[in-house]
């Protein structure tokens, strides 16, 4: 079968290789489509952690089922499916103690990261996935949104954490496929305005088409002082932060009002630090949130919005691809000019 694979750092190959065998308990899924993803991006550019190259990378996708393993039960050959790309282990501490998400065997069986992984005609489904976060979709749910599954539930979990509400002002830095989809969710909780910062125009004018309230570049104007303009004086009720990087960490605490929720979402390297003024947080009783990942139950929540049909989300894949070309595509990624491309094989 057709794969892309990734051998290191600006090294990823098309080629022919072995199509998987469903083990016990896992599916073998005939992939429609793949979806890039930020990590993947990174990965190309920068390396992962998680990743022991040779591997086929891509972890969002939809597909049809191939094959199922012994004992499973839920989905059947030619079945339409999409899945995340983790799952719990079930047994260690935090899945007893319920924390799902911070599972510590979490990067056993990452689908495109410690498994193979989706930029290929077939994926085989690890049997933690099969059991958690497989999903049978239905027939008038189109394959390239379904494969959002993934990237959304992790949306789904800040959301749930941070819980924009009627009334309020919500701000987003970021306007990547991230920041968008947050845009989706705060934009349906009847919040009062919606106020995103980036410093791309091409990135603000996408995110003003989604229907967010106020853009601000923050290369061209002060994002606190607008900020300040747009609230009465007082700062956002909410801020998201969903570029992960410090100084867009320090900069979400500022731009929150006294007593506000700031959700730094986006994940800067590990072993950083920021900078906090102290008297934020004490005086003023701004809330700081960390998400993480997604638990089974997020995954369901997200599920079920992604098949209400209730969000244009599809509007994030803003170009289709062969993965013959997927270093032209990580290439037009880095430069900005897509949201995300939906890769067929
Ligand atoms: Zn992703
Ligand atoms: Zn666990």
């Amino acid at each position: 079968m057709k794969a892309a694979v990734y051998y290191g750092v600006r090294d990823v190959r098309v080629q022919d290789v072995d199509k998987p065998i469903a083990g016990p308990g896992e599916v073998v899924v005939r992939n429609v489509v793949a979806l890039t993803c930020g990590t993947d991006l990174k990965m190309y550019l920068r390396g992962h952690p998680y990743v022991k190259p040779p591997i086929i990378i891509g972890h969002e996708f939809s597909g049809i089922v191939e094959e199922v393993g012994e004992d499973v039960t839920s989905v059947k050959v030619g079945d339409r499916v999409a899945s995340t790309n983790s799952a719990p282990c079930g047994q260690c501490v935090y899945c007893k103690l319920g924390r799902f998400n911070l599972c510590e065997n979490l990067s056993e069986s990452i689908i495109g990261f410690s498994v193979n992984g989706a930029y290929a005609e077939y994926v085989n489904i690890p049997s933690r996935i099969v059991k958690h976060n497989l999903y049978r979709i239905p027939d008038n749910l189109e394959h390239e949104v379904a494969a959002l599954l993934e990237p959304f539930s992790c949306v789904v979990r800040g959301h749930r954490i941070v819980q924009a509400d009627a009334g309020e002002i919500v701000t987003i830095i970021g306007a990547g496929p991230i920041g968008l989809m947050h845009l989706m969710l705060a934009k349906r909780s009847n919040t009062e305005k919606t106020i995103i910062i980036d410093v791309s125009w091409d990135r603000l004018k996408f995110a003003e088409k989604l229907g967010a309230d106020v853009i601000i570049n923050a290369n061209e104007e002060d994002p606190l002082e607008r900020i300040k303009g747009e609230t009465n004086g007082i700062g956002s009720d909410i801020v998201i932060e969903a570029v992960g990087k410090t100084d867009t960490w320090e900069n979400a605490v500022k731009l929150a009002r006294k007593g506000g929720r700031v959700l730094l979402f986006g994940g800067p390297p590990r072993g950083t630090t920021i900078m906090l003024d102290t008297y934020r947080i004490h005086y003023e009783e701004v809330r700081i949130l960390g998400s993480f990942h997604f638990t089974p139950e997020d995954v369901l929540r997200a599920f079920k919005i992604i098949r209400s049909g209730k969000l244009p989300l599809k509007n994030l894949i803003t170009s289709r691809s062969k993965i013959d070309n997927i270093v032209d595509v990580f290439e037009r990624l880095k430069e900005g000019k897509e949201v995300k491309v939906a890769l067929f094989f």
